[in-house]
């Protein structure tokens, strides 16, 4: 494919992979093809820059010291905090609170928000597509309360049932989880909506937004979402860092969960009083470089513009649909109308985790398993799909490196 047609949307593919030093590797002596996005991104330059500028020049404990580094530290830790509100949003930085990732973020509501509010027989909602890490913190917390969680339905092309949601909002239903973007299918889900239903029936919604945050633009004032979280190396980050925004109001009454430095106001042994959020939230040293990191990280894929990332990723996806479509015995898993750019297929006769093996031998990354989304493939009646998910710096030609893979993969099983 011409590079011509890889500036369609505006975007100069060839010129943005130049950022991105990992994908100038060969792998097995092949050029690499990194189709597995959604376990995690590549980091561009500016990324690795920032974090080593803050090792080489500015490392020091935040918000404690008053020498000239720790001031340093401190202002780009909360710099990043303020990119980070600009980039969701948010109404005020006080909304956004740094964790390890998106599993820590719903871990953290969980054990707060839902320990203090939830009572036997009150009721969350999750639907049947959810990660792990928007299932597992819930049953968890249900376990403990005698609460029920309660799962929505997914129909055959990956979507969830409108009508059954809706009928599960209940009197009883305190909390609704969903993920914004499946992970295992890219299935978009109508978030807005359903958070305007959750609202009416009187429960707080959390968006798990893992896969959505790097890949389109997010408002969660306009989502009107209680809760939103994302992982920064999902998003061309660092790992280990991570972000739960929170509404004010929901952040200021919740308890806090871990107990340490930075999230107190004074301590005795008689009485400790809690900082107000998000430093309530933020017990003991946090992951400076990773704040920062994700603040350069949001920063490039801000200057992109993720309006332009979304639609250059919706382009790949129709020719890669179109592409998996034309390989004999390949069935595409998950064919929402709003779809995110996750290609999951199975292949007849071809087991996922050999596809995957075979097609890294060509230089290829996808990932084959459940994707830590287990009910959904039994919903499928499968145990694993191979996966192909996309960024921003994909290419036709990766695509179509990837259908000459498959091609090779079926020589060898026919
Ligand atoms: N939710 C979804 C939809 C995901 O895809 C993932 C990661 N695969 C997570 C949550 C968890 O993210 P992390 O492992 O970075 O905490």
């Amino acid at each position: 494919m011409s590079a011509r047609i890889e500036t369609a949307v505006g975007l100069d593919v060839g010129r943005i992979r130049e950022d991105f030093p990992a994908l100038r590797q060969t792998v097995h002596g092949h050029p690499l093809v990194y189709l597995d996005n959604a376990a995690t991104s590549q980091k561009p330059r500016a990324v690795l820059d920032a974090i080593m500028r803050f090792y080489e020049r500015d490392c020091a404990n935040v918000h404690r010291g008053v020498h000239q580094l720790s001031e340093r530290s401190t202002a780009a830790y909360e710099g990043a905090r303020e990119t980070v509100r600009q980039f969701l949003n948010a109404a005020a930085p006080a909304e956004i609170v740094y964790t390890r990732g998106a599993t820590e973020s719903i871990n953290l509501v969980a054990q707060t928000y839902g320990r203090a509010n939830l009572r036997a027989g009150d009721e969350i909602v999750v639907s049947g597509l959810e990660h792990h890490s928007n299932i597992v913190p819930w049953q968890m917390l249900a376990a403990e309360k005698g609460a029920i969680l309660r799962v929505a339905p997914i129909d055959d092309r990956g979507e969830i049932v409108p009508e059954e949601y809706r009928k599960m909002l209940g009197p009883r239903t305190r909390i609704v989880a969903l993920a914004q973007v499946s992970n295992a299918l890219g299935t978009i889900n109508p978030v807005r909506e359903m958070i305007a239903q959750a609202h009416a029936a009187g429960a707080v919604a959390l968006i798990d937004g893992a896969q959505a945050a790097p890949h389109m633009p997010v408002d969660v004032q306009d989502l009107d979402c209680d809760f939103y979280a994302f992982s920064g190396h999902k998003a061309f980050g660092p790992t280990g860092i991570g972000v739960l925004f929170g509404k004010a109001s929901l952040l200021d009454a919740m308890p806090p969960w871990q107990g340490g430095g930075d999230m107190i106001r004074s301590v005795t042994f008689e009485k400790t009083t809690f900082n107000d959020p998000p430093y309530k939230f933020e017990a003991g040293t946090p992951h400076i470089a990773g704040a920062i990191g994700l603040g350069a990280a949001i920063d490039y894929v801000t200057t992109i513009g993720l309006d332009r990332v979304a639609a250059w990723e919706h382009e790949l996806l129709v020719y890669g649909t179109e592409a998996l479509e034309r390989v004999p015995g390949l069935r595409l898993i998950g064919t929402a109308r709003r779809k995110a750019a996750v290609l999951s297929f199975v292949l007849e006769g071809v087991h996922p985790h050999d596809i995957a093996t075979i097609l890294d031998g060509q230089g290829i990354a996808i990932r084959a398993g459940h994707h830590c989304a287990q009910p959904i493939m039994e919903r499928f009646g499968l145990t694993a799909t191979s996966r192909a998910s996309l960024a921003f710096y994909n290419t036709y030609r990766e695509i179509d490196a990837l259908v000459e893979g498959l091609g090779k993969v079926r020589e060898i099983f026919e």
